[in-house]
């Protein structure tokens, strides 16, 4: 069988006369081929493997090519890189690994395609496709990677404990792999990442992160949770999470398992949104339950201030995955923070409370409505359609409350400078406590946002606080 089909970019073309000319043989290997073979699109990635100078293949690739790109040279790892349209093409000389116990970086040797297709991470990614023209859409599949693909599995080409040891972040990538793709860990597999999890610990934070965002942002982040939980890589990784196993009966009182409750949560978030950061609250936002749980026997099972301390978490847990501190962070705190608002709110919607989770929200009101609303997991129907049509009425009173009262991005409707004109005042303390009667007066819907209403309420107000207009 041919896989002429899978290149039928013209650019295959050039790479394979290119190949032709310096008498090397080059192979189109990994994620393009996978991606072909599954459907999954146009790659926009695209490996190539020579056997010899992968660096000189890019050069003569580039002068042939119409637009005659730049070639980025990365002499280091003996690889080049050259964009093509939107197409990116990363060249490399074929090679033979060998690995040392504290490094992910190997020694490398110049190698066959065999070697370069036994340093591949899965069956799924050393798949090949010959370019040269006399073997033009060949496929080369040493390790049965077509099978595995046809029968979703994810299986290391040699060993799974060297693969796994030699290089640790292929653990994150197996079980982002499964998420992604739906793929079941071939078992070994599975046993060997549960063996090699501590030395995820040489992996560089950044590289962690990106494999936990790409598992965050597939269909259904559970699967990789659940993978990550059950080899124990998660402990190493994110332990907040972990400490959240488990459900607890004391006196025949229980509390649901609220590591699993997560995972649902944030699976019912992804159906949703493709917002990562909604994904990370909807993942962080009960990691204040674990530190803040007790149990009074009168009460039964308690969680106070969990929004509070796990807000706190957040930071702590974001530095130490060093991810951005930014507006990002700041936003996924906020919704763990706000994350039991709306739900004591739905109990009883009254507009002041409505107005008050809008001032507090302010543009994400919208985005903690939908992590609420994903936070539903309950296995009642009769309590699943009760929350929901909850949450239907806060929302109808959000809009209504705000086409009313434009409180979202609340700017109030006597200035501090008015309030100091009008009671020829130096900035002082009086100026906070009128803004904020009125701001407090508005929020209760004791006077409209309106102009009117807030300055006669800062006469009454400065009146009371012994001040004189001028
Ligand atoms: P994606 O683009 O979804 O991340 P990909 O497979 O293209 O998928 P890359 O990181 O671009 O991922 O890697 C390209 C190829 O390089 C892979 O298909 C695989 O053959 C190989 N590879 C990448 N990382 C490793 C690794 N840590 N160990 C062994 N082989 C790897």
């Amino acid at each position: 069988m041919t896989y002429k089909k899978a290149l039928q970019h013209p650019v295959f073309k050039i790479i394979s006369q290119s190949a032709d000319a310096l008498s090397l043989d080059a192979y189109v290997i990994g994620g393009f081929v996978r991606d072909y073979l599954l459907e999954r699109g146009n790659a926009k990635d695209i490996d190539i493997v020579a056997i010899g100078s992968g660096i000189e293949l890019a050069q003569h690739v580039a002068d042939n090519l119409p637009s005659k790109p730049k070639v980025q040279v990365f002499k280091t790892y003996g690889t080049a890189m050259l964009k093509h349209e939107d197409i990116e093409i990363e060249f490399v000389g074929a090679r033979k690994e060998s690995y040392t116990e504290d490094s992910r970086n190997p020694v490398v040797e110049n190698g066959t395609l065999k070697d370069d297709q036994n340093r591949r991470d899965f069956t799924i990614n050393a798949l090949a496709i010959a370019l040269n023209k006399s073997n033009f859409g060949q496929l080369l599949d040493p390790f049965n990677g077509v099978s595995d693909l046809d029968n979703g599995i994810i299986r290391t080409p040699l060993n799974p404990d060297i693969t796994y040891s030699d290089d640790p972040l292929r653990m994150m990538r197996a079980i982002r792999f499964a998420t992604q793709l739906n793929f079941t860990i071939e078992d070994d597999s599975s046993k060997a990442i549960s063996k090699n999890k501590e030395r995820i610990n040489i992996i560089t934070k950044e590289r962690v992160v990106t494999e936990l965002n790409k598992i965050l942002e597939s269909d259904k982040p559970s699967i990789g949770f659940i993978h990550l939980e059950k080899t124990g890589l998660l402990d190493y990784i994110l332990p907040e999470l972990t400490a959240l196993k488990g459900v607890e009966d004391i006196e025949g009182q229980r509390h649901k398992d609220n590591f699993y409750h997560t995972l649902e949560v944030v699976d019912n978030i992804c159906k949703t949104t493709d917002n990562l950061w909604l994904r990370w609250a909807a993942l962080l936002h009960d990691i204040g339950k674990a530190p803040t749980k007790r149990f009074y026997k009168r009460i039964g099972w308690t969680f106070h201030g969990h929004e509070f301390v796990g807000s706190k978490m957040v930071y702590k847990l974001f530095k130490r995955l060093k991810m951005p501190l930014n507006d990002k962070m700041k936003f996924v705190q906020k919704m763990v923070f706000m994350s039991s608002r709306p739900i004591v709110l739905a109990s009883k919607v009254t507009d002041s409370a409505v107005r008050r989770l809008v001032f507090d929200a302010g543009d994400n009101v919208d985005d903690l409505m939908i992590l609420c609303e994903a936070d539903i997991t309950t296995k009642n129907p009769k309590k699943f359609k009760k929350y929901h049509n909850n949450f239907k009425i806060v929302r109808d009173k959000i809009v209504e409350v705000e086409e009313r009262d434009h409180v979202r991005n609340f700017q109030p409707p006597v200035t501090g400078e008015e309030i100091m004109k009008t009671f020829n005042l130096k900035p002082s303390k009086e100026i906070g406590i009128i803004k904020e009667a009125i701001k407090e007066a508005i929020l209760d819907g004791e006077i409209p946002n309106e102009y009117d209403a807030a300055f006669e309420l800062m006469l009454k107000k400065g009146k009371a606080l012994g001040l004189k207009t001028s």
